[in-house]
């Protein structure tokens, strides 16, 4: 099957919102950002068997593809718009294909976001690239630099479901690990709210690390605040913990913000749970308290923290 009859089958549906100024069909796609705002522009590549098991659902596959992307620009505060895909493949599988186009499309449904371009090769494994874009305000965007001493550290959703999944695959938490979802309207909510923001892609530790990275400054976390999800509390402390903090592909938002700018993100009543589990501060690194004693921890994969 040529390249562009896939093109014509799997990827050029219409879409309910038509916000776009040319679509797939020509040399590139064109869109025009409303005024005073910035195009924010993001890539994610999946490779089967590396950032996916290779039996997952060419369903999953194409939902998960889009998610993690719209995540990234969740991430800075953003209105996702429109994706591109780059899509290698060893062979044409028609019912792959009808399965992951079905899932591609979903989650851009789910988050009126529209597939406008990109490019279709064989290759000898099977790889995806989404470029998502959306736009922010002129100088809106929340960085992962702006952390202030004393800020409230929170997080959506619960954290450590989709790692404890992929050694449990089966367990019905193996939606989290196969859908995430990516938090678009609380990202959006927080523009000029939070005071710096990451979504979590590779565990709570080394993504609130990037915040304490760039922003200059330590934090402390108390352990029992973490939410952790209902179905994991029957696993042993220290593996919840390992879990929640280091696990990764949660796709949940972790952002700082001043105490009165959380009273005002509660009140425009976001649809995903927020959780504070802990305070900026001056002190640099990252420690731990569990019911205000300090806690060390020792994590598989990282050092010691103390
Ligand atoms: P060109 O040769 O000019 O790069 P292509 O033949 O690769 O153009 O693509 C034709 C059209 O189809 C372009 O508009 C391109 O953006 C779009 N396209 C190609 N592959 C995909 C894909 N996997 N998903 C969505 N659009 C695609
Ligand atoms: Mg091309």
């Amino acid at each position: 099957m040529a390249e562009f009859s896939i093109i014509e089958t799997y990827f050029n549906r219409q879409h309910a919102s038509n916000q776009v100024d040319l679509g797939i069909g020509d040399d590139s796609a064109l869109i025009s950002p409303p005024d005073q705002h910035q195009l924010v522009i993001c890539a994610d590549t999946l490779v089967s068997g590396r950032h996916f098991p290779t039996h997952t659902a060419a369903h999953a596959v194409g939902w998960k593809a889009v998610a993690v992307n719209l995540s990234d620009i969740a991430a800075m505060a953003a209105k996702p718009h429109s994706i591109l895909l780059a899509l290698s493949m060893p062979t044409v599988d028609h019912e792959w294909l009808q399965g992951f186009s079905d899932g591609l499309y979903a989650c851009c449904d789910r988050y009126g976001v529209q597939l406008i371009g990109g490019d279709t090769t064989q290759s000898p494994h099977l790889s995806l690239t989404v470029t998502a874009m959306g736009w922010v305000e002129t100088g809106k965007a929340v960085r992962r630099s702006g952390a202030q001493i004393g800020d409230l550290i929170v997080v959506s959703g619960s954290i450590g479901d989709a790692a404890f999944a992929l050694q449990h695959l089966g367990h019905p938490l193996q939606q989290r690990l196969d859908y995430p979802t990516p938090r678009c309207e609380l990202g959006q909510q927080l523009c000029g709210l939070a005071s710096s923001m990451i979504d979590i892609s590779d565990g709570l530790i080394q993504d609130l690390g990037h915040i304490l990275t760039a922003s200059q400054v330590g934090a402390k976390i108390a352990l029992e605040q973490l939410p952790i999800n209902t179905q994991l509390q029957g696993i042993a402390e220290h593996l919840r913990w390992q879990y929640a903090l280091a696990g990764g592909d949660d796709y949940e938002l972790c952002f700082t913000i001043s105490e009165a700018n959380y009273q005002k993100l509660l009140h425009l009543q976001p649809e995903v749970t927020t959780s504070v589990i802990g305070r900026i501060q001056e002190q640099s690194g990252l420690s731990f308290t569990l019911h205000g004693h300090n806690q060390p921890l020792q994590l598989h994969g990282y050092q010691h923290f103390a």
